[in-house]
Parts: structure tokens; sequence; C-alpha cells
């Protein structure tokens, strides 16, 4: 017997290491007018490497203290910044201390208490704050270097006082750039880019790949408004992330692709459709496999 259009189409995509989870998913994935991406993990390779460690003067840290602090903080969480620090740390044989009362606030960061301490490692932005003592200021200038330089700089912070800024880096997908302009041709759009990382981290990465439309230091309930207003104005939406901090905009989505080597167990869980092969580029041709088939359907 021959193969109905979708399901072939789902062997397909199968054959370019997409995971398609359903018949009408490979359907959607055709009709879909407008992309948004996210920057960590999906525009880049998601795994970002501490490059800079910078104690500030007045905490009394040496490097090693301060990387080894965060990453004990960081040790419970499955965020790709996270694992760049714990890894950073196990690479210089350091020793990490037992953390308790681990919490992560997705977009944000992590709090944990360690040696006694509550320590917060996150982002710079929400961390610092309306803070206006020294070492804020401190804190606020290393940021501004290292962000301007393209990295992401991470705050930490015990015991309610910023004592350094890591500076963390992540290459960008060999076919970033091909895939945002494939997906613009497909769509007639060129795709947005929803990040919560801060804004001038995410301008030069997107001008990088060719997006103008720019939305940084988004929450995951931001992200969620990203794509409700292109559902609004009539566009229907694909997502295509990899976060917990994604969750929410891949289900509001019309159809939602997370990327699967990195991808968080939630992220795999609400999308339509996961790519396994960790190549960006096999989304658009996926999105071409659907229009072909939908053709054999009608
Ligand atoms: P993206 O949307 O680009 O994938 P995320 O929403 O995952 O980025 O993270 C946004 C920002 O939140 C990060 O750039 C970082 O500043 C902060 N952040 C989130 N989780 C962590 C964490 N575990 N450790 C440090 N910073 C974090
Ligand atoms: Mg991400």
């Amino acid at each position: 017997a021959t193969m109905p259009p979708l399901l072939s189409a789902i062997a397909n995509a199968g054959r370019h290491g997409v995971l398609v989870k359903s018949a009408v998913v490979m359907e959607q994935l055709g009709q879909v007018q407008a992309v948004a991406l996210d920057k960590t993990g999906t525009l880049t390779e998601g795994t970002p490497r501490v490059t800079e460690t910078r104690p500030l003067p007045g905490s009394g840290l040496t490097e090693d203290a301060l990387l080894a602090l965060a990453a004990a903080a960081e040790h419970p969480s499955e965020h790709p910044l996270a694992r760049a620090i714990v890894d950073a740390a196990r690479a210089r044989g350091l020793r990490l201390a037992v953390a308790e009362d681990f919490t992560s606030a997705p977009g944000v960061g992590v709090t944990a208490t360690v040696h006694g301490a509550v320590v917060a490692v996150g982002a710079p932005a929400r961390l610092l704050d309306g803070a206006t003592d020294a070492a804020s200021a401190d804190a606020r200038e290393l940021t501004a270097t290292l962000e301007d330089d393209g990295s992401t700089a991470v705050l930490v912070r015990r015991a309610g006082v910023p004592v350094g800024v890591l500076g963390i880096a992540d290459r960008l997908r060999v076919d970033a750039a091909a895939t945002v302009a494939r997906l613009g041709a497909l769509t007639g759009q060129t795709p947005i880019l929803v990040t919560g990382d801060n804004p001038r981290a995410a301008a030069r990465l997107a001008a990088e790949v060719g997006i103008t439309d720019v939305r940084a230091g988004l929450l995951p309930q931001d992200k969620v408004a990203a794509v409700t207003e292109q559902e609004q104005a009539g566009r229907r939406t694909l997502v295509v992330g990899d976060g917990v901090n994604d969750a929410p905009a891949l289900a509001a989505a019309h159809t939602g692709v997370a990327m699967g080597r990195a991808g968080s167990d939630l992220a795999l869980e609400t999308a339509d459709a996961v790519v396994v092969r960790d190549e960006l580029a096999a989304v658009p041709t996926v999105v071409a496999l659907s229009r072909r088939a939908r053709r054999l359907v009608v």
C-alpha cells in the first residue's frame, strides 16, 4: 500500500532528524506565517563557556572562590549557563560546597544557601534592579563591558551584596543565518528574536543572522505575549526554543518546535515537534515538507 502523504512526510521529517509528534502537527507546520526564535540554545549552539571571572574589589573573593560559589548554587540547575559555570569550576578542579534550599526563576536565575549565606546567580539587570550601593555600581559597569563584547554577563550575589560577575559566551550555530533567511522566504516575514538575555548581546547576535525585530530581557510570559501579538495580527506562529523558559510560548504557539540535544524535558514534552539531530536548518525543511504533503492531500 502507498502511505498517506502526511505519514510519509512524518517519515521524511524523521530522516531529516525531526520528530513530528502527529499527522495534525505535520499538517500545521506548513501553515505557519510567522516565526519566533529563541536565542540561547536555539540560534546559538547552547554550549556556552565561562570566558571571564571577575570578583568585585570589595568582595574579598579570588577568581576561583567566586566561580566555586556560583557553581555550588547552580549545581542543581539544568540551564545552559548553569552547566557552563559548573563545568568551568570542575575544569579548574574546584571543590563545590553543598547548596541547600535551591530555587530557580526562569529568565532570571537561581538562589541557594551556600555555607549559610543566600547566594543568587543570574541576570544582572534583574538582580541589580534599583540598587544604588557601590558594589552594585561596580557590577553594573563590569556587566556593560562584558555585554558590549557580546557576552552574557551573570551576576553573583551573596547575602544581598554583589560579589562578582561572570562573562559567558556561546557560539552562533553554523546554519543560523541560512535558517533565518529560509524561514523568512517560506513565510514572507523575517523571523523575530525572543530572548531572556540582555538587549546588547541580543542585538549583536540578531545583526549577525539578519533579524531586525528583537525582543530582549523577556520572561517566559513575555515570550507568550510576543506570540499572542503575532497570532492576533492574524499570523499563525511557529516558535522554536529549547528552555524551560520557552515552554509556555511553545504551548501558546500555533506550532512549537524544540531543539532536542540540549533542550529541557519540559520544552521537549510541550513542543509539537523535536529537532533530534540538532540541526536548526531542519526546521525550514520540515515546513517545506508539510507544504508539499498538504498539496498532495488537498
Ligand atoms: P534565552 O531566552 O536566550 O534562552 P533564558 O531566558 O534562558 O535565555 O535566560 C535569560 C537570562 O536569564 C540569561 O541570559 C541569564 O541572565 C538569566 N538566567 C536564567 N537562568 C539562569 C541561571 N540558571 N543562571 C544564571 N543566569 C540565568
Ligand atoms: Mg534558550
